[in-house]
This record gives C-alpha cells, structure tokens and sequence, in this order.
C-alpha cells in the first residue's frame, strides 16, 4: 500500500458525518477526540499501512462516536446483586422504597425547608424534620442524624468522653469493613480506652473495677458482624445501664445494624431493636441508616435532650452532617415503620430479606432453561438450594434459605477454576452485570435478589456471544 493523506481536523469537524457527535458531546470534546485519533493514524498512514477507507470521514466519525459513547457513559452503573448477600456493603447496600426516592426527588429538584420553621418562619434545626417519628417510633427524647454510622460513633465518643476513659469490654473491641476499630475511634475521639474483662467473658464486677475519677462512659458495642460461643459471658445491657448510671456516667450503646422492628416476625433472625436498648436505659444509641432499617447511608444518635444536645454543639456535628437528601429519603423510610403491618411490603429491603425460599425457587426453576440456552454444552445449569445472608455485619452467622441457580463447568477438573473465573467476567461485562459467587467449583447466582427479571433475561442471548 502507499501512503494515504490524512483529512484535515476542519474538514472533519464540518462532516456531516461527525454533526451529530458534535450536538451531543459538544465541539471541543469531539475536536479533541479526532485529533487524537489522527494523531495515531498519522504514522501508519505514512507507512502506507492503511487502505484509504479507514481515513474516510464515515469511518473516522464512528471511532471517534465509539470513543466519545465509552468516555461519556456514566461511571456508576446498575448491577445485578445475585450474590446472595442483600445489604452487600460494596453494591450499595439498602434499596430504597419507592417513597424515598420521590423525596429525593422532591428535595432535589424544589428549595425545601432543609433549615426553616414553617410555623414561625424563622430559622430552623435540620434535625427537626426527622425528631418527631424518631420520638414515636423509639420513645427516645431526642435525636441526631450524621453521615454515617462511623461517624456517630466517633462524635458521641468525641462529644461526651474526651479527655476522659471509656470503659468497654475486650469482647467488643471489634472491627468492621473497610477499616474501623473501635480502639482507632476511641483514639481519634480523644477517648482513653480502658478494656476490661476478657475476649470471651466480661462480667458485671469487671467494669464496676474499672470506674474511677477519670471515667466518662461505659460503651457497649454490638459484636454485629462475629460471633463468640461456647464459654462466653457478658452483662446485659440493663445491668450495664445500672452501673453507669451509679456513678453518673452514661452508657453508650453502638448497635451497628439496629432494627426498629422484631425481625421475627418474618422469620429472620433476632436482632436487638433500638427500642430495647432505650427501654434496658443506655443513654445513647447509635446505629445506621442503610442497613436493616433500609433508608438513606446515615447513623443515627438517639438519647435524651441533655446528652444529644451537648452532642449537637460540638463543632464536629457540623462537619459530619447530613445533606438534604439523605434526610428526605430517612423521614420517608421511617415514615414505613409507623404501619408495621405493611412494612415488608413497603420497604424494599425487608420485602428481600423476607422473601419465601419457594418463590425463589419457582423463579429459578423458570430461568434455568433459558440461562442454559446461551451458555451452550460446556455448562450444566440447575437449581439448588442456597444460603444468603443479611449482609453489612448484621447476624454473620445466620443464613437465609434461598435458590440459586447453579453453573458448573463441564470441563476437566483442573480447567474449572480459569472457566469459573471467564464466566464470571463475561456477567460482569454485560450491559447491565451481573454479579454472583464462586464457591464449590461453581458460579451461583442466587436470585433472592432478582426483581427485574425481563430485564434480566433481555440480556442473556448476549451471554452466548464470544466476550469483546
Ligand atoms: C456497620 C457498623 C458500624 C459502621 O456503620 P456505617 O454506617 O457503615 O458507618 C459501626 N458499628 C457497628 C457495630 C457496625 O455494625
């Protein structure tokens, strides 16, 4: 081949082929991207390595539209959460129900009295939007909203404690994902931590030891995501609440997940309400907002109108604030919880977490023919029986009952581990990826989760496609 001239960047600009590009992402994103092309074509093109066609402007406008589609498209994407965990802390944790999301909207799109007394038209307390249904749902005095369950923690420690001893228990001297450690907390609130008792048994005398001038809390830390048997002891919350109130200290109580509700009622496992441990009279009690209560990320601080007040005044709560949205989304998922006989079917992540094992399995039984179609002889494709979990640290060891469908390679033994892995890159390459687990030599996809199952099926013929 002989060399080819490149066109000229003001030519192809003003191509009829390259105008839609330039009405959709803008002139200087389309300018940039053909002069980028152009310069990788320039060499090969003097070297006579390309046919004519490639230089054409058809030709030229399509690469740069593919380029410009893959730069422009949204870096969040929609997934499938088929890995059996429903509160998966790396996939976003709660689904919010249909009324939060129009009150994000709401709070999106119009000014809101985010900060602002509608009876007296003065300034308000953000706050406030939530304390009323925070009062009658939990009967708790006051309340506090932060960004996170973390950072309660951190500023009721901060708040009530610096420059004073926590006192806790070794048993609960826990760590959760992605870094947080009760000990490294207590640090940076510029609490000294005082441990006592042991990793498996912490009794009553063992905190009244501990107490001294320089004490400013006793703090309870639900062990939410391990669990210790067999030889264990530890003082019940009540109990706990006594001693500290005997010595004018306040007891702190970290829930982690925190429900609202008896999860027993739906057959999950037990999990201490908030409720409980105001009744057993810790003074505090923190705990999320995306994990079993099913709203927005948030961590709630609930106590009396004293301590959330001091609370309030530290300058940290200002830092740690929530955003409107959040708020918005946390009064309509409360909002839920004033009428428990329907929560499970308002509030998308109880209705998951409490979906029969039957109807799971009569939907996988459905899609197993068809997801065995694209994936051809080299797969067997059935159903099995699964065990879920809650997910976010809530009841590490309880399971829920669940299908899955189960693909395993047909392939030698020692070749199912590279299929395994290829499969389950190809799910996650789909327009809409699919994500399961690898465990016993197979890829599961348990479908507790499967809501959108058109959608879900609407991309499988592309599964049989060789991957790009
Ligand atoms: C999950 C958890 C936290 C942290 O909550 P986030 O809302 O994720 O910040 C703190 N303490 C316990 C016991 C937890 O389970």
């Amino acid at each position: 081949m002989t060399s080819v001239r490149l066109p000229s960047i003001d030519r192809l600009l003003r191509s009829p082929a390259c105008a839609p590009l330039q009405q959709r992402y803008g002139r200087d994103a389309l300018l940039k991207t053909l002069r980028d092309l152009l310069d990788e074509l320039r060499e090969p093109a003097r070297h006579g390595q390309l046919a004519a066609v490639e230089l054409s402007e058809a030709v030229l406008a399509g690469r740069a539209g593919e380029r410009l589609a893959a730069r422009h498209s949204s870096r969040v994407r929609r997934v499938f959460n088929l890995t059996g965990t429903v509160l998966h802390t790396n996939l976003g944790r709660a689904l919010l129900p249909e009324e939060a999301i129009e009150a994000i909207s709401l709070a999106a799109r119009y000014p809101i009295n985010l900060e602002f007394d509608l009876a007296s038209g003065k300034r308000g307390d953000r706050d406030d939007l939530i304390t009323g249904l925070i009062r009658e749902l939990t009967g708790a005095e006051a309340v506090t909203v932060v960004n996170n369950n973390a950072a309660a923690v951190l500023l009721a420690l901060n708040s009530l404690g610096a420059r004073k001893e926590g006192i806790i228990s070794r048993g609960e001297l826990i760590e959760i994902g992605g870094a947080f450690r009760i000990p490294d907390i207590m640090a940076r609130a510029g609490v000294k931590l005082v441990e006592v008792g042991t990793t498996n048994r912490t009794h009553a005398k063992d905190y009244a030891a501990a107490i001294g001038p320089r004490s400013g809390l006793l703090m309870r830390v639900h062990t939410s995501n391990y669990s210790v048997q067999g030889f264990t002891a530890s003082v019940p919350t009540a109990e706990l609440a006594g001693i500290a109130h005997a010595h004018g200290l306040p007891l702190l109580e970290d829930l982690g997940s925190g429900s609202l509700v008896d999860l027993t009622r739906w057959g999950l496992p037990r999990e201490p309400t908030v409720q409980e441990a105001l009744k057993d009279g810790a003074d505090i009690v923190t705990f999320s907002g995306d994990k079993l209560l099913g709203g927005p990320q948030a961590g709630l601080i609930l106590g009396s109108r004293e301590l959330i007040g001091r609370i309030k005044k530290n300058p940290l709560k200002r830092a740690l604030r929530v955003d409107k949205l959040t708020l918005a989304a946390l009064e309509a998922v409360l909002n839920l919880y004033r009428d428990p006989d329907r929560l499970a079917e308002r509030l998308t992540s109880l209705r998951l977490l409490s979906r029969p094992q039957v109807d799971i399995r009569a939907q996988a039984e459905r899609l197993a023919p068809l997801l065995a179609l694209p994936l051809g002889a080299d797969w067997q494709v059935s159903v099995e029986a699964a065990l879920g979990m809650i997910g976010s640290g809530a009841q590490p060891v309880a399971r829920l009952p669940s299908a899955a469908l189960c693909l395993r390679p047909r392939c030698a033994k020692r070749l199912r581990g590279r299929a395994l892995l290829a499969l389950e890159e190809r799910l996650r390459c789909l327009p809409i990826p699919v994500i399961g687990r690898i465990d016993d030599d197979a890829l599961w996809l348990d479908l507790r989760q499967l809501d959108d199952e058109a959608g879900f099926l609407a991309q499988l013929p592309l599964l049989g496609e060789a991957p790009a």
